[in-house]
């Protein structure tokens, strides 16, 4: 990859795709493409076809998806499995049709089995069932970094994938039910502390176990696979650090000032019991995680307060 490379970076707007452009620029890469939804809709492969053919983009990043928390994911199935699973064709196949010398596909820690081993090896890919919450978006994301990786094996492309731990970080989806637990707790905190609320209902049980990552980690690891990594084998990109559903709204609600009561409501859906990755082959290649989650939420808290104040 040179500097003057024409990198696509699909899904530029979302939270993974804007930090994966930032830490691009930051490095001095300077030729991004970069089209909204809008502007060029994924989904349809023949607006693909005539978008690579035009623009001829040299590197594709593929951080476009249809994205959620637990509940979103678990009531639009058919949605989170059939746009996910068109993005990727389209993209995937695009480019490798289209010249594209490099590729890295994103994919997420959902892909595992449910009760697989932890911490979660690459080689547990498809050892058992999926957690049924995000079986539709892990179908499609399985399928997307298997193509990658078909591509790779069979055609000798450099195609790659990561799978990133649970994201979190600027750009995020603040969305009450729609979003993932940090950026839905920070908003809940946040309201209850303004509104002098006594009382904030966690979702689920407090019990599951999750690991996070700063999404500028995950942007500094994507440039650095474009960079050092062709192998057909996807790589695990995640914290190393776990921490439970309680602990967390804990942390969150001292980061927001929120003083008050924290229950749980066991009416909604714990998801998977525990999803830790083992990062240690990236970790081995020398990429390693700097953002520590603490300093995380006090940065993600001053992301979501100021994009309020903006739209206020
Ligand atoms: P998951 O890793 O796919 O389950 O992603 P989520 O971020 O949506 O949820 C992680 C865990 O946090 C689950 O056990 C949820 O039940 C729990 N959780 C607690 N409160 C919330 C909330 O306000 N929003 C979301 N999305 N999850 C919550």
């Amino acid at each position: 990859m040179e500097f003057d490379s024409r990198i696509f970076i699909a899904g530029h707007r979302g939270m993974v795709g804007s930090a994966v452009g930032r830490e691009l620029r930051s490095r001095g890469y300077r030729d991004l493409i970069e089209r909204t939804s809008g502007e060029l809709n994924l989904t349809q492969q023949a607006d693909v076809e005539a978008f690579f053919q035009a623009e001829k983009p040299e590197v594709v990043v593929l951080a476009a998806a249809k994205v959620g928390g637990i509940l979103a994911n678990s009531q639009n199935l058919t949605e989170f499995l059939y746009q996910n699973l068109m993005i990727e064709m389209n993209v995937i196949r695009a480019a490798a049709t289209h010249g594209v010398g490099r590729l890295l596909f994103l994919g997420s820690s959902c892909i595992y089995p449910k009760l697989a081993p932890q911490p979660l090896k690459e080689e547990y890919l498809l050892t058992g069932s999926l957690e049924s919450t995000n079986e539709a978006y892990a179908i499609a994301k399985i399928a997307g970094l298997k193509l990658t990786e078909y591509y790779n094996r069979e055609h000798g492309r450099a195609f790659i994938s990561a799978m990133p731990s649970n994201l979190y970080g600027p750009g995020d989806n603040y969305h009450p039910d729609h979003s993932h637990v940090i950026p839905g707790l920070i908003r809940r905190f946040h309201e209850a502390k303004i509104g002098g609320q006594s009382e904030v209902r966690v979702w689920g049980t407090g019990a599951p176990l999750r690991e996070f990552l700063h999404v500028d980690d995950l942007a500094r690891a994507c440039v650095f696979l474009l960079e050092n990594y062709n192998q057909s084998q996807f790589l695990n990109v995640g914290s190393g650090e776990e921490i439970s559903i309680k602990d967390l709204a804990q942390l969150i609600a001292e980061v927001v000032g929120y003083q008050g009561r924290i229950s749980f409501d066991p009416g909604k859906p714990d998801g998977t019991p525990r999803k830790v990755m083992d990062s240690s082959k990236i970790r081995a290649l020398g990429w390693s995680p700097k953002v520590l989650l603490k300093d995380g939420l006090k940065q993600a808290y001053l992301d979501f307060t100021s994009r309020i104040r903006d739209q206020a």
